[in-house]
Protein backbone atom coordinates (compact mmCIF):
# COMPACT_ATOMS: atom_id res chain seq x y z
CA UNK A 1 0.00 0.00 0.00
CA UNK A 2 1.01 3.30 -0.82
CA UNK A 3 0.21 6.76 1.28
CA UNK A 4 0.88 9.54 -0.66
CA UNK A 5 0.88 13.28 2.07
CA UNK A 6 1.09 16.43 0.02
CA UNK A 7 0.72 19.67 1.19
CA UNK A 8 2.74 23.28 1.56
CA UNK A 9 5.76 23.90 3.66
CA UNK A 10 5.44 23.38 7.61
CA UNK A 11 1.97 22.24 7.30
CA UNK A 12 3.40 19.04 9.66
CA UNK A 13 3.86 16.29 6.68
CA UNK A 14 6.94 14.74 8.34
CA UNK A 15 5.59 14.72 11.76
CA UNK A 16 2.79 13.18 10.50
CA UNK A 17 3.98 10.63 8.06
CA UNK A 18 6.36 9.39 10.46
CA UNK A 19 3.87 8.74 13.54
CA UNK A 20 1.86 6.68 10.72
CA UNK A 21 4.61 5.12 9.28
CA UNK A 22 5.19 4.02 12.82
CA UNK A 23 1.45 2.97 13.87
CA UNK A 24 0.91 1.07 10.80
CA UNK A 25 4.09 -0.49 10.26
CA UNK A 26 5.37 1.14 6.94
CA UNK A 27 8.53 2.92 5.65
CA UNK A 28 8.70 6.28 5.63
CA UNK A 29 10.36 8.34 2.71
CA UNK A 30 11.09 11.97 3.31
CA UNK A 31 10.85 13.30 -0.88
CA UNK A 32 11.64 17.03 0.40
CA UNK A 33 15.00 15.66 1.69
CA UNK A 34 16.21 14.24 -1.64
CA UNK A 35 15.50 17.94 -3.04
CA UNK A 36 17.74 19.30 0.04
CA UNK A 37 20.42 16.92 -0.80
CA UNK A 38 20.72 17.58 -4.72
CA UNK A 39 20.40 21.01 -3.83
CA UNK A 40 23.13 21.09 -1.48
CA UNK A 41 25.46 19.34 -3.64
CA UNK A 42 24.78 22.33 -6.22
CA UNK A 43 25.51 24.77 -3.74
CA UNK A 44 28.70 23.03 -2.69
CA UNK A 45 29.38 23.12 -6.81
CA UNK A 46 28.81 26.58 -6.73
CA UNK A 47 26.06 25.38 -9.72
CA UNK A 48 24.01 28.60 -11.09
CA UNK A 49 20.17 27.46 -11.26
CA UNK A 50 20.15 29.49 -14.66
CA UNK A 51 23.22 26.94 -16.41
CA UNK A 52 20.39 23.96 -16.49
CA UNK A 53 23.41 22.03 -18.70
CA UNK A 54 25.84 22.50 -15.48
CA UNK A 55 22.79 20.97 -12.94
CA UNK A 56 22.33 18.07 -15.50
CA UNK A 57 25.90 17.22 -15.97
CA UNK A 58 26.54 17.47 -12.24
CA UNK A 59 23.22 15.49 -11.76
CA UNK A 60 25.17 12.70 -13.58
CA UNK A 61 27.98 12.61 -11.21
CA UNK A 62 25.46 12.98 -8.08
CA UNK A 63 24.50 10.18 -6.01
CA UNK A 64 21.32 10.44 -3.87
CA UNK A 65 20.76 7.26 -1.45
CA UNK A 66 18.14 6.29 1.76
CA UNK A 67 19.44 4.77 4.57
CA UNK A 68 17.14 3.73 7.26
CA UNK A 69 18.69 3.61 10.84
CA UNK A 70 16.70 2.03 13.09
CA UNK A 71 13.55 2.90 11.43
CA UNK A 72 14.84 6.42 11.11
CA UNK A 73 16.18 7.91 7.60
CA UNK A 74 19.58 9.18 6.82
CA UNK A 75 19.94 10.87 3.33
CA UNK A 76 23.63 10.33 1.56
CA UNK A 77 24.60 12.01 -1.08
CA UNK A 78 28.09 10.98 -2.60
CA UNK A 79 28.28 8.25 0.57
CA UNK A 80 28.03 11.11 3.26
CA UNK A 81 25.77 11.91 5.92
CA UNK A 82 23.77 14.81 5.51
CA UNK A 83 20.43 14.35 7.38
CA UNK A 84 21.48 17.51 9.38
CA UNK A 85 23.01 19.80 7.24
CA UNK A 86 20.64 19.61 4.57
CA UNK A 87 18.02 21.47 7.26
CA UNK A 88 19.81 25.13 6.60
CA UNK A 89 18.26 27.84 5.63
CA UNK A 90 20.36 28.11 2.80
CA UNK A 91 19.66 24.43 1.43
CA UNK A 92 15.77 25.25 1.96
CA UNK A 93 15.69 27.93 -0.42
CA UNK A 94 17.76 26.23 -2.83
CA UNK A 95 15.47 22.90 -2.87
CA UNK A 96 12.76 25.26 -3.69
CA UNK A 97 14.81 26.43 -6.88
CA UNK A 98 15.98 23.91 -7.81
CA UNK A 99 13.21 21.20 -7.80
CA UNK A 100 11.51 23.64 -10.46
CA UNK A 101 14.11 21.49 -13.03
CA UNK A 102 12.30 18.95 -14.90
CA UNK A 103 16.14 17.27 -15.04
CA UNK A 104 16.16 17.36 -11.44
CA UNK A 105 12.76 16.27 -10.63
CA UNK A 106 12.74 13.12 -12.74
CA UNK A 107 15.79 12.20 -11.34
CA UNK A 108 13.92 12.21 -7.98
CA UNK A 109 11.13 11.02 -8.76
CA UNK A 110 12.93 7.52 -10.23
CA UNK A 111 14.38 6.89 -7.35
CA UNK A 112 10.84 7.78 -5.51
CA UNK A 113 9.01 4.83 -7.04
CA UNK A 114 12.22 2.85 -7.30
CA UNK A 115 11.47 2.93 -3.20
CA UNK A 116 8.08 2.73 -2.86
CA UNK A 117 7.78 0.03 -4.79
CA UNK A 118 9.30 -2.11 -1.98
CA UNK A 119 7.99 -1.84 0.47
CA UNK A 120 4.37 -0.61 1.95
CA UNK A 121 5.34 2.91 1.90
CA UNK A 122 4.36 6.83 3.45
CA UNK A 123 5.52 9.34 0.95
CA UNK A 124 5.40 13.27 2.05
CA UNK A 125 6.17 15.98 -0.44
CA UNK A 126 4.58 18.20 -3.05
CA UNK A 127 3.50 16.45 -6.33
CA UNK A 128 3.21 12.52 -4.64
CA UNK A 129 -0.41 12.48 -5.27
CA UNK A 130 -0.17 13.62 -8.71
CA UNK A 131 2.41 12.85 -10.09
CA UNK A 132 4.84 10.47 -8.06
CA UNK A 133 2.16 8.05 -7.52
CA UNK A 134 -1.18 8.91 -9.01
CA UNK A 135 -2.62 5.38 -8.40
CA UNK A 136 -1.35 5.89 -4.37
CA UNK A 137 -4.17 3.90 -2.32
CA UNK A 138 -4.66 7.12 -0.42
CA UNK A 139 -3.51 10.70 -0.72
CA UNK A 140 -3.91 13.32 1.67
CA UNK A 141 -3.62 16.99 1.76
CA UNK A 142 -2.10 18.73 4.92
CA UNK A 143 -2.83 22.41 5.10
CA UNK A 144 -2.34 25.03 7.81
CA UNK A 145 -2.90 28.73 8.07
CA UNK A 146 0.52 30.48 6.92
CA UNK A 147 0.33 32.28 10.12
CA UNK A 148 0.46 28.95 11.98
CA UNK A 149 2.85 27.28 9.95
CA UNK A 150 5.29 30.11 10.23
CA UNK A 151 4.63 30.12 14.84
CA UNK A 152 4.86 26.10 14.62
CA UNK A 153 8.68 26.31 12.56
CA UNK A 154 9.48 29.30 14.73
CA UNK A 155 8.71 27.59 17.86
CA UNK A 156 10.56 24.16 16.41
CA UNK A 157 13.73 26.61 15.94
CA UNK A 158 13.76 28.38 19.08
CA UNK A 159 13.33 24.75 21.22
CA UNK A 160 16.72 24.04 18.74
CA UNK A 161 17.94 27.16 20.37
CA UNK A 162 18.12 29.10 16.71
CA UNK A 163 18.05 32.71 16.96
CA UNK A 164 14.98 33.29 14.47
CA UNK A 165 12.30 36.37 13.47
CA UNK A 166 8.32 35.26 13.13
CA UNK A 167 7.85 37.47 10.25
CA UNK A 168 11.34 36.55 8.51
CA UNK A 169 10.45 32.58 8.93
CA UNK A 170 6.58 33.78 7.75
CA UNK A 171 8.16 35.54 4.23
CA UNK A 172 10.33 32.06 3.68
CA UNK A 173 7.21 30.24 4.38
CA UNK A 174 5.52 32.34 1.98
CA UNK A 175 7.76 32.48 -1.14
CA UNK A 176 8.46 28.69 -0.98
CA UNK A 177 4.98 27.78 -1.49
CA UNK A 178 4.51 30.22 -4.16
CA UNK A 179 7.95 28.70 -5.99
CA UNK A 180 6.27 25.47 -5.08
CA UNK A 181 2.87 25.84 -6.50
CA UNK A 182 3.64 27.85 -9.67
CA UNK A 183 6.47 25.48 -11.37
CA UNK A 184 5.33 23.92 -14.57
CA UNK A 185 6.24 20.91 -13.97
CA UNK A 186 4.51 18.61 -11.29
CA UNK A 187 3.79 21.71 -9.21
CA UNK A 188 2.42 21.45 -5.45
CA UNK A 189 -1.33 20.86 -5.93
CA UNK A 190 -3.86 18.99 -4.06
CA UNK A 191 -4.51 15.88 -6.00
CA UNK A 192 -8.38 15.94 -7.60
CA UNK A 193 -8.85 12.33 -4.73
CA UNK A 194 -6.95 13.31 -1.87
CA UNK A 195 -8.68 14.29 1.32
CA UNK A 196 -7.87 17.67 2.51
CA UNK A 197 -6.71 18.13 6.07
CA UNK A 198 -6.44 21.22 7.35
CA UNK A 199 -4.58 21.31 10.85
CA UNK A 200 -4.70 24.74 11.60
CA UNK A 201 -6.23 24.19 15.27
CA UNK A 202 -5.74 20.46 15.59
CA UNK A 203 -3.24 18.99 17.47
CA UNK A 204 -0.96 16.17 15.94
CA UNK A 205 -2.22 13.88 17.88
CA UNK A 206 -5.95 14.73 16.26
CA UNK A 207 -4.55 14.43 12.82
CA UNK A 208 -2.35 11.41 13.24
CA UNK A 209 -6.23 9.92 14.77
CA UNK A 210 -8.25 11.40 12.11
CA UNK A 211 -5.76 10.08 9.04
CA UNK A 212 -5.41 6.54 11.04
CA UNK A 213 -9.47 6.13 11.39
CA UNK A 214 -9.17 6.69 7.27
CA UNK A 215 -6.95 4.77 6.98
CA UNK A 216 -7.94 1.85 9.22
CA UNK A 217 -11.67 1.97 8.02
CA UNK A 218 -10.85 1.95 4.12
CA UNK A 219 -8.17 -1.27 5.00
CA UNK A 220 -11.44 -3.30 7.00
O1 LIG B 1 9.40 19.13 2.38
P1 LIG B 1 10.61 20.03 2.43
O2 LIG B 1 10.33 21.37 3.01
O3 LIG B 1 11.79 19.38 3.07
O4 LIG B 1 11.00 20.24 0.90
C1 LIG B 1 12.02 21.12 0.48
C2 LIG B 1 11.70 21.62 -0.91
O5 LIG B 1 11.81 20.53 -1.82
C3 LIG B 1 10.29 22.16 -1.11
O6 LIG B 1 10.17 23.57 -0.84
C4 LIG B 1 10.02 21.88 -2.58
O7 LIG B 1 10.52 22.91 -3.40
C5 LIG B 1 10.84 20.65 -2.85
N1 LIG B 1 10.02 19.44 -2.93
C6 LIG B 1 9.39 19.18 -4.12
N2 LIG B 1 8.69 18.03 -4.27
C7 LIG B 1 8.60 17.13 -3.29
C8 LIG B 1 9.22 17.39 -2.04
C9 LIG B 1 9.91 18.58 -1.89
O8 LIG B 1 9.45 19.98 -5.04
N3 LIG B 1 7.95 15.97 -3.52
Amino acid sequence: MKIAIDGPAGAGKSTIAKLLASELGFVYLDTGAMYRAVALKMLNEKIELADVASVEKTLEKTSVEIRYDNGTQKILLDGEDVSDIIREHAVSKAASDFSALPCVRLKMVELQRALAEKRDTILDGRDIGTFVLPNAEFKFFLTASVDERAKRRFTELKNKGAECVLEDIKRDIEQRDYNDSHREFAPLKKADDAITVDTTSMSIKEVAEHMLALVRKKEA
